[in-house]
């Protein structure tokens, strides 16, 4: 554990915008590239050739200079940080990591992201540390097709009992998020729907995206939310439900019958960038401005010479004020198609 004095920061008050008006609002912060699953449309076991894929531990920023730097993100404006990977909980420590951060003047809301096999050992400590929210990546309950799509290492009760786990730990309105490729699993999609209709958890359908380039990506194995909508409605009636939230990734349906909430995440169909107020942070703090990014800037050399919190701030402050990323509204323009980054190096 390390014991240095926390930086205290002048708080600014104008908020950050970038060059098309978006403000700064949202942070995901990758504590750890590595994961104990090998998901086939994320972390493909045959991309990961060789050593020196992931990086080593003593590369990771450690608890206190995420702290810092979450800290210069709140002071530009943002509320509500999502804690990813990798797998997160694979992290050593990560509850004491989630207490310094829940300590954070003006931060309102610390969500995390997890396949949830560890919540059984953590979800207690996460939840004293003072963590808002998790969501839950489950992709299929037909074993046969869970098994394949985590790269042979998902077993569903592991799955299941991380949910169970968060439940009695007090996270009662867990998030689902469901990634649907055609042909793989959209098969089993009303199954899981079934499963959670009336367990005050809501699934998130997730369209197939382009993130990264090893997982071969292409736009036949999309599934469009449109297409949900119908599909979905065929079973049990749904309607929209308005959160006039335009950063929300989102679009929240809810069950006529009152069996609960799904949500739709349309980044392929409908993209959401005009209202995309996020930035990421790598696991050795490089700062993205998109997740289909191609190049990070790096916060390390500041954060481990120099120290400054207000040089901190500036650095990231510049940083999103040239943000101009609207990747997935221009993506069928783009040719040849550009080297991005993978998702379990920038944060999912
Ligand atoms: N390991 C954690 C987990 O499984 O939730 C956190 C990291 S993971 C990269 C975060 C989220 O990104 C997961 O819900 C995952 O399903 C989603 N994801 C990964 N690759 C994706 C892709 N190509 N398209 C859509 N969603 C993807």
């Amino acid at each position: 554990m390390d014991m240095q004095v926390p930086i205290k920061i002048v708080p600014q008050t104008a908020p950050v915008e970038d060059l098309l008006s978006r403000p700064l609002r949202e942070l995901r912060v990758s504590v750890i590239d590595r994961c104990n699953f090998r998901c086939t449309y994320c972390m493909p076991e045959d991309s990961l050739q060789g050593r020196g894929v992931f990086l080593p531990l003593d590369k990771l920023l450690t608890d206190h200079e995420i702290t810092d730097l979450v800290r210069a993100f709140v002071d530009l404006g943002v509320h509500k940080i999502r804690i990813t990977g990798g797998e997160p909980l694979v992290r050593p420590g990560l509850p004491s990591l989630i207490s310094r951060l829940a300590a954070i003047e003006g931060l309102r809301d610390i969500a995390l992201t997890t396949n949830g096999v560890l919540l059984p050992r953590l979800a207690t400590d996460l939840a004293e540390a003072g963590l808002s929210r998790i969501t839950v990546s489950l992709d299929s309950l037909d074993r046969q097709v869970l098994a394949h799509m985590s790269g042979g290492k998902a077993r569903l009760e592991d799955i299941l009992a991380g949910i169970a786990a968060a439940t009695a730990a007090g996270f009662k309105r867990l998030k689902i998020n469901t990634v649907v490729q055609r042909g793989v699993n959209d098969h089993t999609v009303l199954d899981l729907l079934a499963y959670f209709r009336g367990s005050g958890h809501s699934v998130r359908l997730i369209e197939y995206m382009d993130v990264g380039n090893s997982n071969h990506w292409h736009l036949d194995q999309v599934v469009s939310s449109a297409e949900w909508v119908q599909r979905i409605g065929e079973t049990w009636p749904i309607e929209p439900v308005s959160n006039g939230r335009p950063s929300e990734t989102a679009r929240r349906y809810r069950y006529l019958d009152g069996q609960g909430e799904i949500g739709l995440i349309s980044s392929i169909s409908q993209p959401f960038c005009g209202g995309c107020t996020r930035a990421r942070l790598t696991a050795d703090g490089l700062l993205y401005t998109c997740l289909f990014g191609t190049k990070g800037f790096n916060l390390m050399p500041l954060l481990r010479q120099a120290s400054d919190p207000v040089m901190l701030r500036d650095r990231i402050r510049a940083v999103w004020l040239k943000r101009d990323d609207r990747y997935s509204e221009v993506r069928s323009e783009l040719s040849p198609p550009r080297d991005k980054v993978e998702m379990y190096r920038m944060g999912g």
